[in-house]
């Protein structure tokens, strides 16, 4: 019975091994799609800077043509002045080229503010490439990573997998249905050792009889109130020692 006990908790042991390595597979997917979330944020961004770019050059274009009209506009009166005839249309012509020359002058400095804004926005243009191409290097290197976690963890369950059934062929069938039935009821431990006079699993002091009982070791204890298998810890260290030896 001590032997049984001890294959009890190995399988414990390993369905314990077998449901971590399966959350872990679980979990995998998520760590690709934080890194697409960063690609993706990155990609948007670019988008947002190539358009705000698209957006001053169109700027740019629409100032230059401004600005030839008003320096043909100033060409012509300057051309006319010899033509006037009265002082009164001099006067009149002068002024009409010098706000000419400070509409040409405004639209000079809007042009170079457009033009120092494209230049800065280049510069974020570049950095938002190299950003993105980082990007997308840390998400191919994420998806090879997960690829082969998940392929490591594939080969660790079959191997767990393997090892459960040498030793669970080892134990009587219906302890093993008991373990199975407890495990499924419980949700977690269904074999547990006494602790200070205590069921592990519930944490209920148990009656001394059945502790007594249980390191005698011959047959198969419960707890009397979760109806866990219970061991008697000694006994499992020396099974699990024997076993390796
Ligand atoms: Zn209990």
């Amino acid at each position: 019975m001590k032997e049984q006990l001890g294959y009890l908790v190995e399988i414990q042991d390993i369905d314990k091994a077998i449901c971590e390595l399966k959350e872990k597979k679980c979990r995998l997917p998520e760590m690709i799609e934080e890194a697409r979330r960063s690609f993706d944020t990155a990609k948007a961004n670019l988008e947002t800077a190539k358009t705000e770019l698209d957006e001053l050059t169109k700027k740019r274009r629409e100032k230059e043509r401004e600005l030839d009209v008003h320096e043909e506009k100033i060409a012509k009166l300057k051309g006319r002045l010899n033509e006037v005839k009265t002082n009164k249309e001099y006067q009149a012509h002068l002024i009409e080229i010098e706000s000419s020359s400070q509409e040409k002058g405004r639209i000079e400095e809007e042009l170079l503010t457009i033009m120092e804004t494209l230049d800065s926005r280049k510069g974020d243009l570049k950095e938002e490439e190299k950003l993105i191409s980082e990007e997308e290097k840390k998400l191919d290197v994420e998806i090879t990573r997960v690829d082969r976690e998940i392929e490591k963890i594939g080969d660790g369950l079959k191997e767990l997998g393997s090892v459960y059934q040498a030793i669970s062929s080892k134990i009587e069938e219906s302890l093993l249905n008991d373990y199975l039935h407890l495990k499924a009821i419980r949700k977690d431990i269904a074999v547990v050792p006494i602790q200070n006079g205590a069921c592990l699993g519930c944490l209920l002091q148990l009656p001394p009889q059945l502790i007594a009982e249980a390191k005698k070791n011959d047959k198969i204890m419960t707890c009397s109130y979760c109806h866990r298998i219970l061991y008697w810890p000694p006994h499992y260290v020396e099974t699990r020692k024997g076993a390796a030896n």
